[in-house]
């Protein structure tokens, strides 16, 4: 058994982690006394002759060295900001994080002898880094805890109750669950959680979904991690039934698709500024009984176009996949013009973020080097495109978000004209890596992610 407890300076871990240990009879590991010992030096010492990379570095190793352990493993404040220790400590392990508000945690460290990590006052640090791993830690997790006004024995019991699957629903929420469980046809997902409490759940919410291959990539990605997680497929006509589900399961994280990216904002306990200013979230991470809403839609049309920042760019229709190309279009200072088949859309989606607007008849107009097509023309079985091998000019680039037939009527086009092209599956691997990291604490590369579609 490992278990894992991550969190801030202050909110327990050691303390919570010998307790735990003793009651488990299994070895206590402290990552930061692993440290000290490994460099010879107390923390301080290591700080103020080599400084907070060296410190960092010690801390990988010592995290690697303990990706099989068996025991609890207490670790620093920043572990989780490497990705890297998160996959080591989440390999066939369960991740507590251990939470406190900023006052809290600022008292119980007071005088500590820990050099700070900023020049900024000691409160201030705590608010600032908390914030700044907030991600991290949120995704790092399996189960969150909060500290602020419990013993650590108190807290101990609570995930040894967790650990041994006798914290769970209230009969009548039992039956509920059972019953939505019923009517979506995840009666295999019932059993699952049944016979083995500890699993973790994810799935894609969607009407349809059925298509999805966040399933397939997913699942795999669990195995290859050693995560004891399952991911399903949340199919159901609207989204606050299958958020209501999600509370009732041992959910992680949903990704959200087709139709329900803006409705599903109101069903969430927080929305981040992105995906608050595309109007849509793409995926949640659930911790600690609240839901996070984020986008990693721009990121997967921003990363394969990073390498044309400034460029003059055009977006194709101005529905949902239109407004977080054109967020990430902007935040790589491109000149974007939005066309569409009805303008009024194309304005509003345009005046948003400051752009220009126009109709689809007015692509030669804009002399674009970059081109997004967002709307559904040439997906399989349309064989239609919106732009001929006349209409583009070599060297620009052009990115068609459809990704079924894998070479669209528009990229053959392209392809023919002498562009550079980019297929709609990078926008799925590039979203996804991120979607990932959000809902795990665990980075893949894009090269990974292609790998386990295959
Ligand atoms: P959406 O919100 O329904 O918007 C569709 C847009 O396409 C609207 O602007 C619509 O214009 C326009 N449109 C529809 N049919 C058209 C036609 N025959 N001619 C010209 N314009 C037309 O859909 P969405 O979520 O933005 O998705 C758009 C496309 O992006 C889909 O093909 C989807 O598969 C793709 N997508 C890909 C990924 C990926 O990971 N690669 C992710 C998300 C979406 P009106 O307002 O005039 O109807």
């Amino acid at each position: 058994m490992k278990v894992v407890l991550v969190g801030f300076r202050g909110t327990g871990k050691t303390s919570v982690g010998r307790i735990l240990a003793n009651r488990l009879r299994v070895p206590f590991y402290d990552t930061d006394a692993l440290v000290e010992r490994r460099a010879g030096m107390p923390i301080p010492e290591i700080f103020r002759q080599y400084g907070e990379a060296h410190f960092r570095a010690l801390e990988r190793e010592v995290i690697a060295s303990l990706r099989t352990a068996e025991g609890v493993i207490g670790t620093g404040g920043g572990a989780v900001c490497d990705p890297a220790n998160v996959a080591d400590l989440r390999r066939h392990g369960t991740v507590f994080l251990l939470s406190a508000a900023p006052e809290v945690i600022h008292e119980r460290i007071a005088g500590s002898d820990r050099p700070g990590l900023t020049d900024l006052p000691p409160a201030e640090e705590v608010r600032t880094l908390l914030a700044q791993r907030k991600n991290a830690y949120l995704g790092a997790a399996d189960a969150c805890i909060y500290t602020g006004t419990r013993t650590p024995a108190g807290v101990a019991e609570t995930i040894l109750r967790q650990i041994r699957g006798e914290a769970g629903l209230f009969p009548a929420e039992r039956r509920e669950r059972d019953g939505l469980l019923g009517k979506f046809g995840l009666e295999t997902v019932r059993e699952m959680i049944e016979r083995d409490p500890g699993l973790l759940v994810c799935g894609i919410a969607g009407n349809p979904c059925a298509h999805s291959k966040s399933p397939l990539l997913y699942n795999r990605l669990f195995a290859h991690f050693g995560m004891h997680y399952h991911y399903t497929r949340f199919e159901w006509p609207d989204a606050e039934t299958i958020v209501r589900l999600a509370n009732l399961l041992p959910t992680k994280g949903l990704s959200v698709t087709i139709p329900f990216k803006t409705d599903v904002m109101g069903h969430l306990d927080e929305t981040d500024d992105h995906a608050a200013a595309i109007g849509a979230v793409n995926t949640v991470v659930r911790c600690g009984g609240r839901m996070y809403g984020h986008n990693t839609d721009w990121l997967g049309v921003r990363a394969p176009l990073a390498h044309r920042q400034g460029a003059r760019a055009v977006v194709l229709g101005a529905g949902g996949a239109a407004a977080a190309a054109v967020y990430a279009l902007v935040s790589l200072d491109m000149d974007v013009t939005v066309l569409s088949r009805t303008p009024d859309a194309a304005q509003r989606l345009a005046e948003r973020f400051g752009c220009l607007w126009g109709r689809l008849e007015e692509f030669k107009g804009v002399d674009a080097d970059v081109v997004v097509h967002a709307t559904p023309v040439g997906m399989e079985p349309d064989t239609r495109s919106l732009l001929a091998p006349g209409d583009l000019e070599r060297g620009t680039t052009v990115f068609d978000l459809v990704y079924t037939p894998p070479e669209t009527p528009l990229i053959r086009a392209a392809r023919e004209a002498g562009c550079e092209t980019i297929p709609g599956t990078e926008m799925f691997v590039h979203q996804a890596t991120e979607q990932f990291r959000l809902i795990t604490g665990i980075a893949v590369s894009p090269a990974l992610v292609r790998e386990m579609l295959a």
